[in-house]
């Protein structure tokens, strides 16, 4: 049996970026997969993926962010692939908001993290100072907005791609295909058996099967983990397309109103390519607990219909109630969106990255430097992890 340095199971947004960075760093590492990424069948799929970096989850996330953006950067100029486009990210709120992220202060955190990090931003106090910048929102009396101008979007199945092919031309192994079904720790090393009967060695494992995490954690830890349904949808411009394009439509977050039907915040992207394609607008589902190998992947044209009446129409009367296309996609979540990174406490051999509560695509490249580093170097030199370990998780847990 082959024994490499380290394994990484799952080759999605966290593990492609700690793959590529662990072979970058010359160690010797197989990265597996279930299906062949990049796929449709996670959380790392559907175009788009917002980027952030005065981050209103917590402003401990922003060195992620902009360590990330430097890393993009440069997977870019290696791969010659487009993989980010900045155009700010505006956050709307308003009276009586929906809570974004199951973070109370997540509009307040964003100007305390633009400050402390420097990030450009603009502030927008009324609704007259939105509407006339962007005629888009149809917003209300009370609301007012942010612009993270280091923002952006990414694009989540070319990132994957990017990492996996500077992985290969550092010398990683892939297999894809091929779900691993145990990861067995001892004292000189650790097994894993894929479903085909094959078995491999290695030094270390690191975990990063985003939805299917749980399954290879102990109960206790797993039990703090939701994995929920998203749905993704594309709605056809109805009116003013030039107001959904890059330089004139930033992407945005906007904690809509709370009403009887209105639990969760929208979110949507400009125009990417094709304006008759429509544009991503959608909002977040609150419930829909699921597990990944039976996820209903069938979006109604009722559930479209509904999602319009309720989230978009009133707020994006530029958008017409065609829906074009539809993704679904999980959260793999924890309480206040936290992000949960480290040593299994059963084996210090294996470390698992993720769950990322649905926001975790944008600190992915960061997020596999810093594991790299420290699995190779025994420290990181950019970002920290210590707010992310488990021993961190109890504080932010919600009672019952
Ligand atoms: C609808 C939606 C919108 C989102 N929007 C944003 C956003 O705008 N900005 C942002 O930053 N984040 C966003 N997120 C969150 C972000 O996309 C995720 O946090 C991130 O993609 C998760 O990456 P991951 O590597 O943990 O999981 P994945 O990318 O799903 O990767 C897990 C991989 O593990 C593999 N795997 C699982 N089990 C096994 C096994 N037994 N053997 C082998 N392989 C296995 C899977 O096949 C998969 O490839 C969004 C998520 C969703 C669903």
């Amino acid at each position: 049996m082959k024994k490499y340095d380290v394994i990484v199971v799952g080759l999605g947004a966290m593990g492609s970026a700690s793959l590529s960075q662990l072979a970058q760093r010359g160690v010797s590492v197989l990265g597996i997969d279930r299906f062949s990424p990049p796929h449709g069948h996670g959380s790392s799929h559907g175009d788009t993926r917002i980027t952030r970096t005065a981050i209103g989850e917590g402003v401990e996330y922003s060195e992620l962010a902009l360590r990330s953006h430097t890393l993009w950067r440069a997977i870019e100029a290696a791969t010659g692939k487009q993989l980010f486009r900045r155009n700010g990210c505006l956050t709307i709120t308003g009276a009586d908001a929906v809570v974004m992220h199951d973070v109370d202060d997540f509009f307040a955190n964003i100007s305390t993290a633009a400050k402390r990090y420097n990030i450009p931003y603009q502030t927008f106090d009324t609704p007259e100072a939105i509407a006339k910048r962007y005629p888009q929102f149809a917003v209300r009396s009370g609301d007012h907005a942010i612009l993270d101008e280091e923002a952006g979007y990414l694009f989540p199945e070319a990132c994957v791609a990017a990492q996996l092919q500077l992985a290969e031309r550092a010398g990683a192994t892939l297999v894809r295909d091929t779900p691993v079904m145990a990861i067995d720790p001892a004292a000189d090393g650790v097994e894993i058996a894929t479903a085909d009967g094959q078995r491999f060695a290695a030094d270390r494992v690191v975990i990063a099967a985003g939805a299917w995490l749980p399954r290879f954690v102990a109960q206790d830890l797993a039990r703090h983990f939701t994995v929920t349904r998203q749905v993704l949808h594309w709605f056809e411009i109805k009116s003013h397309p030039e107001r959904f394009t890059d330089a004139n439509c930033p992407v945005f977050i906007w904690q809509v109103p709370k009403q009887a039907d209105i639990r969760s915040s929208i979110y949507g992207f400009p125009i990417n390519g094709d304006p008759s394609l429509g544009v991503k607008v959608t909002h977040e589902e609150d419930g829909g607990v699921t597990d990944p190998d039976s996820v209903n992947r069938t979006v109604t044209a009722d559930e479209s219909a509904r999602v319009y009446r309720t989230y978009i129409e009133p707020f994006l009367p530029d958008l017409g109630p065609r829906c074009l296309r539809t993704e679904t996609c999980m959260y793999t979540r924890v309480d206040r969106s936290r992000f949960v990174i480290d040593n299994d406490p059963r084996s210090e051999r294996v470390t698992f990255v993720s769950a990322c509560s649905g926001h975790g695509f944008k600190h992915s490249a960061a997020i596999g430097e810093a594991l790299a580093q420290q699995i190779a170097d025994g420290r990181t030199t950019h970002v920290d992890l210590e707010p992310f370990r488990l021993s961190r998780l109890a504080s932010y847990l919600r009672a019952g």
